[in-house]
């Protein structure tokens, strides 16, 4: 379960805090049975909690970019840890809590709305979640707002402190309002995703979702996939009347970080089905003649990102652009301790180029450059969007032709 590293190369010594918290997730990773794996489980589940209220996100980013560096299998365990104690707070013996996310893709020319969502909308999501994801034995206690990437808890102590909030919202039954006004501004893309974000209470030990528990006549349980149907059906019709002028794709809902995670790795392929279309209405070119460079991009000696350069054929100029991040257990082998490896030798990510590359064809574009050499992580200096490579692999801004017809509120990056 490879999550993103951090973005801090900490070599030094770790703290008093981060020192028995390593321990613990090196203990657990190495248990012989699951009687010990409970044991040690427990223990790190125990020492969690208190840092989570604590505001120690310090503490545990440095444990864990320790970790990554000299025990990836602890690593993994603790990073497991922490979400799942996010996720799920104890509130008291009689109630389990999940901080439950539905994500949804959109793709629009116009803005993709985000922030405050009405009274009586929140009733009927809430309600359409309550009857087509849920079981019968859970509560949930929807916000009151469509979330946007920019705007879900940036760290793990505050989206800790959204799941106590919510979570003992679900237990009181009462309804949760945020302060939709001092809100992260939402950038501006051609496709993104946005999030329905609550917390679902259940009778201890009782299931939360209808996959757990529906089944069919013949006694066979309800697939995930059945009850996304049932989901998109419903939802998709209800999230249509407050994101007009956008093209939807709703996923499953599940816990917070395993919904996002998801969200994000099918945002990839959204996105560059997005982006066909919208090169060729907006350019006026088949997509025959539209061209993509694909590179990657490196970071501390792993490949971070591909990134996708569209230009039209005979310019060289890159007319759009798609970042595709690699996500969870995508990422390489394992990971390079001293961060100083030459750039050129890293290997390539064969799966997922070959990923990328299906879904360019699939979608009509048949000039596709896989490019040789690697590219550093580099973004425009004036507005920080992505720089995208060329069929040359030079790395440049994103610009349409002035006389594309493009929406005014439109802003490419
Ligand atoms: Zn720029």
């Amino acid at each position: 379960m490879r999550r993103k590293p951090l973005n801090t190369a900490s070599r030094s010594k770790l703290s008093k805090y981060a020192k028995p918290l390593a321990n613990l997730a090196i203990l657990l990773a190495d248990a012989g049975s699951r009687l010990e794996r409970r044991f040690w489980k427990k223990k790190l589940f125990a020492a969690l909690a208190p840092m989570l209220e604590g505001r120690s996100d310090t503490t545990l980013m440095q444990t864990l970019d320790h970790l990554y560096s000299t025990n990836y299998r602890a690593y993994d365990e603790l990073a497991f840890s922490i979400e799942n104690t996010v996720e799920s707070p104890e509130l008291g013996q009689e109630e389990d809590i999940l901080l439950l996310a539905a994500p949804v893709l959109a793709w629009s020319t116009y803005n993709i709305p985000s922030g405050k969502i009405e009274e009586n909308t929140v009733a009927e999501f809430t309600a359409l979640l309550q009857k087509n994801v849920l079981s019968d034995h859970a509560h949930l206690v929807l916000t009151n707002m469509l979330f946007s990437p920019d705007q879900l808890p940036e760290s793990y102590t505050a989206a800790a402190e959204l799941a106590r909030q919510l979570g003992q919202a679900a237990i009181d039954r009462v309804k949760v309002r945020i302060d939709t006004e001092n809100l992260p501004a939402t950038q501006s893309f051609l496709s993104d995703v946005r999030y329905l974000i609550g917390a679902v209470s259940v009778p201890a030990g009782q299931p939360a979702f209808k996959w757990q528990v529906e089944a069919h006549s013949n006694g066979t349980l309800l697939s995930k996939e059945e009850v996304l149907t049932n989901w998109r059906l419903t939802g998709g019709q209800a999230l249509q009347k407050i994101m007009p002028g956008c093209l939807l794709e709703l996923m499953l809902p599940n816990g917070l970080y395993n919904a996002c995670r998801e969200a994000e790795k099918e945002a990839r392929a959204y996105s560059v089905r997005a982006s066909a279309a919208f090169l060729e209405s907006a350019l006026d070119v088949p997509t025959h003649k539209i061209h993509a460079s694909v590179g990657a991009f490196v970071d501390r000696g792993e490949i971070e990102e591909y990134r996708i350069g569209f230009s039209v054929e005979g310019n060289s100029e890159i007319v759009h652009g798609v970042v595709w991040p690699l996500i969870g257990e995508e990422y390489g082998n394992e990971p390079d301790p001293v961060y100083e490896k030459d750039i050129q030798s890293e290997p390539d990510n064969p799966v997922i180029r070959s990923k990328i590359e299906a879904l360019l064809k699939e979608v009509g574009i048949r000039q596709i450059k896989v490019l040789e050499e690697r590219f550093p992580l580099e973004y425009c200096e004036d507005c920080g969007s992505p720089l995208y490579p060329n069929p040359e692999g030079e790395l440049l801004h994103a610009e349409l032709p002035e006389d594309s017809e493009l929406p005014s509120s439109m802003h490419l990056h």
